[in-house]
C-alpha cells in the first residue's frame, strides 16, 4: 500500500514520498534525461506530461501542501501561470508592492488595457476582505519580500467571494513547513522552489499547488502551452534539496530568531523586521497561523547606505549576493536592486542559513565594528 502524506510528520514525508519501492527501482529517482518517449504512450513528449523525476518531486511537493502539484522552470513561469488565465477586464487585487516579476507583469497588462489592477497594503485586512467580491483574483505574498509584512490569512482566504474569484499565495519566504494556505482556504499556492526548497542555490524552479482538480488541469494545459516545465536535472537536484527541508528550517529558523534577536538589541541596527519579534507590526498575524517565523530577517543599519553596502562586502561567513533560502546565509542591500528604490536606502534582507549561529553573530558584529565611521 503505498504512502499516504496525511499519515506521517511532514518530516518523514519530505524524506520518504516520491519513491518508486518497486522491487530493483533505485531508492531515488533518477533524472530521466528525455523529451520523447516510444509509441503508443500516456506520455509522449515532456513538455506535455513531463519525465518520472518531475512527476516524482510534484508527488513531495503536493503531499506535503495538501493539493495536487505541478512544476514549472521558474518561479516567475509558476507565477505567471496563474495570473495569465485573467482574461481582459478582469480585476487583479494585489500587494502594493509585491515580488518585482509579479508587479511588472501586472504593470505591463494595466498598460495595455488588459485587467484593472487593485492596489492593497497587505496588512490592510478590511480591504482585501472587500476586494474579495469585486477581484477576479486576490494575489497575496506572504511573508512579503522585503519587510517581512504578514497578512491575516485565516480572515482573508475565509471572506466571502464573488463567483469565480480565486486567491493565490505566493508562499516562498515561509515554505510549505511554516503555512499552509490551502488549509486556510487559498485556492492556489505558488512557490519559488529555487529558493528555500531547492535550498543550496543551485536550480532555478517553481511550483503550482491547489486543492482543486479543475484549477490543476487547467495549469497543467497552461504549462503545456507556454512551456514552463521543469527540467529532469532541475527535479532531480530539487528532490534532492526537498528531502532536507525539514532539517535545513529548523536550523536555519533557531539562527534567525536568535540573531533578530540580537540585531534588535544592538546599537549598529535601527530597525529589525522579523515575524518572530512580538515588537513587528504584523506579528499578531503570523501567529494566529504561522507554524514558525521563518528564517529571512530585514533590518536597518544606523548609518548611511554606503554603511549598510560596506557591511555587506566586509562580512566573510555570510555571502553578499541577492536571492534566499540556500543552506548558505547571503544578504544584500535592498535598495540597490533595479525597481525597489521606495524600499529604506539602510536596508538589509538577511536570508538566514544553518551554520553556527555564533559565527554568524560574529561575522556580523566585525563587519558592524569596521564600519562605524560610515
Ligand atoms: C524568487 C521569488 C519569486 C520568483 O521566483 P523565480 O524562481 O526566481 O522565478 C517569486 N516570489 C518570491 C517571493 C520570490 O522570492
Amino acid at each position: 500500500m503505498a504512502l499516504n502524506s496525511s499519515d506521517v510528520d511532514p518530516s518523514t514525508w519530505l524524506i520518504a514520498g516520491g519513491r518508486n519501492r518497486e522491487p530493483g527501482q533505485p531508492l531515488n529517482v533518477p533524472p530521466q534525461l528525455a523529451s520523447n518517449f516510444y509509441l503508443p504512450a500516456d506520455r509522449d513528449y515532456s513538455r506535455a506530461a513531463g519525465t518520472e523525476t518531475t512527476v516524482a518531486f510534484e508527488e513531495i511537493m503536493g503531499g506535503l501542501e495538501g493539493g495536487h502539484a505541478l512544476s514549472f522552470s521558474s518561479g516567475m513561469a509558476a507565477a505567471h501561470t496563474v495570473l495569465n488565465r485573467l482574461p481582459v477586464g478582469a480585476t487583479l487585487a494585489m500587494p502594493v508592492d509585491p515580488y518585482h516579476g509579479v508587479k511588472g507583469l501586472a504593470v505591463e497588462a494595466e498598460e495595455q488595457g488588459r485587467w484593472n489592477i487593485l492596489r492593497l497594503e497587505l496588512d490592510d485586512t478590511q480591504g482585501w476582505i472587500d476586494a474579495a467580491k469585486t477581484a477576479d483574483l486576490l494575489w497575496l505574498e506572504t511573508p512579503a519580500n522585503p519587510l517581512m509584512t504578514v497578512c491575516d490569512l485565516p480572515a482573508i482566504c475565509s471572506a466571502p467571494r464573488k463567483d469565480g474569484t480565486i486567491v493565490a499565495v505566493d508562499s516562498t519566504f515561509a515554505t510549505p513547513l511554516v503555512q499552509r494556505p490551502l488549509d486556510l482556504g487559498a485556492d492556489v499556492v505558488m512557490h519559488s522552489a529555487t529558493k528555500f526548497i531547492g535550498g543550496h542555490s543551485d536550480l532555478l524552479a517553481g511550483l503550482l499547488i491547489t486543492t482543486s482538480q479543475d484549477l490543476h488541469e487547467e495549469f497543467h494545459r497552461r504549462r503545456l502551452l507556454v512551456g514552463g516545465t521543469i527540467g529532469a536535472m532541475e527535479a532531480f537536484l530539487a528532490i534532492r534539496g526537498a528531502r532536507t527541508l525539514a532539517l535545513r528550517m529548523e536550523k536555519a529558523q533557531a539562527n534567525a530568531g536568535e540573531l533578530a534577536a540580537r540585531l534588535d538589541a544592538s546599537d549598529d541596527v535601527a530597525l529589525v523586521r522579523y515575524p518572530g519579534l512580538a515588537s513587528d507590526p504584523t506579528h499578531e498575524n503570523a501567529a494566529k497561523f504561522m507554524m514558525g517565523w521563518g528564517a529571512m530577517i530585514s533590518f536597518e543599519t544606523v548609518g548611511s547606505a554606503e554603511r549598510a553596502t560596506a557591511i555587506c562586502e566586509q562580512v566573510e561567513i555570510i555571502n553578499h549576493a541577492t536571492s534566499l533560502g540556500g543552506i548558505e546565509s547571503t544578504m544584500e542591500r535592498r535598495a540597490a536592486v533595479g525597481g525597489q528604490e521606495t524600499i529604506p536606502p539602510s536596508l538589509i534582507r538577511f536570508s538566514v542559513g544553518c551554520e553556527d549561529v555564533e559565527d554568524l553573530s560574529n561575522d556580523l558584529a566585525n563587519a558592524f565594528a569596521n564600519t562605524r565611521d560610515m
